[in-house]
């Protein structure tokens, strides 16, 4: 956008923040570009996602939750490096200037910020069709950022919280049913995921890999493997689901959203046997499991409650 407008747009809804002084940004929002600092003991994780509208969020997704969640995504990909976050910027591009749907935005996306004490120091605008990028930037000290490729074999494989829920909310949001608490539990772990970042945080010295979840376990888990170059068992009956998983699919239905639907915005990680004990009290409070093992047998091998292997058919949600 080049009118005058964009400026006007850009103070009103973006140059609005508290400024988070322990991040290290010496100028934000106005000029060519930000200027920030970087902690001498420290390095900078960057990473970058975008959300389509029709593609990542059903076009009737509120405004708020847009916001919310693509700081939520770039969040989590902070969570799976185990840095900190400090800041982002935005990328913004709607169809109309319509102030209603950017105060609602901006309050989804700053909902978020402030939770975390990150401010938004520069970006974006321009008019298309609604899409949305986010860069986020974190701190993780020197040599202890998690990647995917470090997994053992005989690391135990883990995943906080729950699984499949995100997917179902989608099938949830997109039919027009009455609410039920499970349903509306399921379409908010959709439309506002909760990054897992100080579980990241607290396994920087613990985990040998790590990934977050955002296209299916399955899948997700599959590109720890190849990093590493190893293999997994996955117990079926381990894998953590909801009530409201369970209450509204069958087994079957709920075990193949849980391994393949994406959004749940989890972490994926493994831990050698030897910091089991470490594990346990640096995640004290969280919600985490084991779900199976590394080995050195390449590819993915899921065995139900009686030990039996279990074919996959579908994969996790690509994009081409
Ligand atoms: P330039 O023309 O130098 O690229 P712009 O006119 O695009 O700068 O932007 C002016 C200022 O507003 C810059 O500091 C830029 O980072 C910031 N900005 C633009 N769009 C956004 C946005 N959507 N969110 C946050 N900051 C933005
Ligand atoms: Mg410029």
């Amino acid at each position: 956008m080049s009118s005058v407008d964009e400026f006007g747009l850009i103070q009103r809804f973006f140059q609005q923040q508290p400024i988070y002084p322990q991040r290290g940004v010496i100028l934000g929002i106005g000029d060519d570009a930000a200027v920030c600092a970087v902690p001498a003991s420290q390095h900078l994780a960057v990473a970058i996602d975008t959300l389509v509208a029709g593609v990542h969020f059903p076009k009737n997704t509120r405004a708020y939750d847009i916001g919310y969640k693509t700081l939520a995504v770039n969040l989590s990909d902070m969570a799976a490096m185990g840095a900190t976050p400090a800041w982002f910027t935005l990328a913004l591009t709607c169809p109309t200037a319509d102030t209603q749907w950017l105060t609602d935005f901006s309050q989804g996306l700053f909902a978020l910020a402030q939770q975390y004490q990150i401010n938004l120091i520069g970006g974006d605008t321009t008019r298309g069709a609604l899409t949305i990028s986010i860069q986020i930037a974190g701190f993780v000290p020197r040599t202890q950022a998690l990647t995917r490729s470090g997994a053992q074999v005989g690391d135990g494989i883990y995943v906080t919280g729950s699984l499949g829920d995100a997917g179902l909310g989608l099938q949830l949001f997109k039919q027009n049913q009455i609410d039920t608490p499970e349903k509306n539990h399921c379409i908010a772990r959709l439309n506002r995921p909760t990054p897992q970042v100080a579980v990241g945080q607290a396994l920087r010295t613990i985990a040998n890999s790590a990934i977050d979840i955002s296209d299916g376990l399955a899948a997700d888990l599959n590109h720890i493997l190849t990093a590493s170059k190893v293999g997994a068992d996955l117990n079926l009956s381990q894998l953590p689901l909801s009530s409201a998983l369970t209450s509204l699919l069958n087994r079957q239905h709920a075990l193949q959203l849980a391994l393949h639907a994406g959004d749940d915005y989890e972490l994926c990680f493994t831990v050698p046997s030897d910091k089991q004990a470490a594990l346990k009290i640096a995640l004290q409070g969280q919600r985490y499991c084991q779900i199976g093992t590394i080995t050195a047998q390449r590819g993915l091998r899921c065995y139900d409650e009686n030990q039996q292997l279990v074919h996959l058919s579908a994969s996790g949600y690509q994009h081409f």
